[in-house]
């Protein structure tokens, strides 16, 4: 079968679903676990945040939960996170890591980040033990039992400024302006990340994630060009199960379908689902970035590709034994 990996085992009177699968509540906020030491569970949770829950472990993927009153509701907030075993963070702005010290302090997760987002999280009393500073340059492999994750330098992205200008002014006259509340509100979120211009060019790390099995997942959290480190890392690997990967923030289709056409030949996914496409409504880039033309692009170079893009909390269940280590074609 083409796509039983994707989706649990199917289920049967002496094995119902496995609640992990379909219920929208995170294990990482005292929702179910995966039953089957073979079930990875996926769940986007905006932007580019994800949650991993893997034989018993829980990892997040970037921590921006408290969003404020100008974005959707995600369902859930940063309080109710009580499990993490690992937070990878996969550069300083607000929006991938503004939520990481409370969580990280709460759950007595290990952080994970670049040299630039170490230091903020230090700001944040998170004591140093529980940081782990990575440069993505090699040599940093770390190993937690059940998988490993390979820390590589990305870049951030850099779209077009023309664009970008045209489109921000025209939402702005659109959209409704943030309230001097939302404005505050919106200030002390920022200030949990960090602006300082390293983020793009040394603070921005994809990671490559290994479970026990070999299943091999590929995060990244932003829009931008793929890099030598990124080429190196992938050099000998026959392609990744799954890419977890930012769409540019181009606001036209043709550069971001680009970008994701970059990803999908370098990376070469089983699977790919999309990050960074939702948006507030209002104040920063409030337009949500369609995903439907990357997918389509995607599938127009590899008719075998596997795309999915579910709603905030939605599980995607994999069975992590059919994998491209064991021989499956990405
Ligand atoms: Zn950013």
């Amino acid at each position: 079968m083409e796509t039983n990996f994707v989706f649990e085992k199917s289920a049967t009177a002496a094995a119902p679903r496995d609640p992990a699968c379909f219920d929208t509540k995170l294990a990482s906020t005292g929702g179910p676990a995966p039953r089957d030491p073979t079930t990875l569970a996926v769940r986007w949770i905006g932007v580019s945040n994800f949650e991993l829950s893997y034989k018993g472990k829980i990892i997040l993927l970037d921590a921006f939960f408290d969003r404020g009153e100008e974005w959707p509701p995600l369902g859930f907030h940063a309080a109710d996170v009580v499990k993490a075993d690992v937070i990878l963070i996969g550069h300083a702005h607000f929006d991938h890591m503004s939520d990481a010290a409370s969580v990280g302090l709460r759950t007595g997760a290990l952080l994970v980040g670049a040299p630039i987002t170490a230091d903020k999280l230090k700001t944040q009393s998170v004591p140093d033990a529980q940081i782990r500073s990575v440069t993505g340059k090699g040599g940093e492999l770390l190993k937690f039992g059940d998988f490993t994750v390979q820390p590589i330098l990305a870049l951030h992205g850099r779209p077009d400024k023309h664009i970008a200008e045209v489109m921000q002014h025209a939402l702005d006259e659109l959209t409704p302006k943030p309230s001097d509340a939302e404005k505050v509100e919106e200030k002390t979120i920022m200030d949990r990340g960090t602006f300082d211009p390293r983020v793009i060019t040394e603070g921005t790390i994809a990671y490559l994630i290994t479970l026990d099995d070999g299943f091999r997942i590929m995060y990244r959290d932003s829009g931008g060009r793929v890099t030598d480190d990124e080429r190196e890392a992938m050099r000998d690997l026959p392609g990744v199960d799954l890419a977890l990967a930012a769409v540019s923030a181009d606001f036209l289709n043709p550069p971001t379908q680009d970008q994701a056409l970059e990803y999908m030949r370098l990376y070469r996914p089983d699977v790919f689902i999309p990050a960074h496409h939702d948006a507030p409504v209002s104040g920063h880039a409030p337009l949500w970035r369609a995903t439907e033309p990357i997918f389509q692009a995607l599938k127009d170079a590899n008719p075998r590709l596997v795309t999915i893009s579910r709603e905030y909390r939605e599980p995607v269940c994999f069975d992590t034994g059919i994998n491209v280590a064991h021989g499956r074609q990405p």
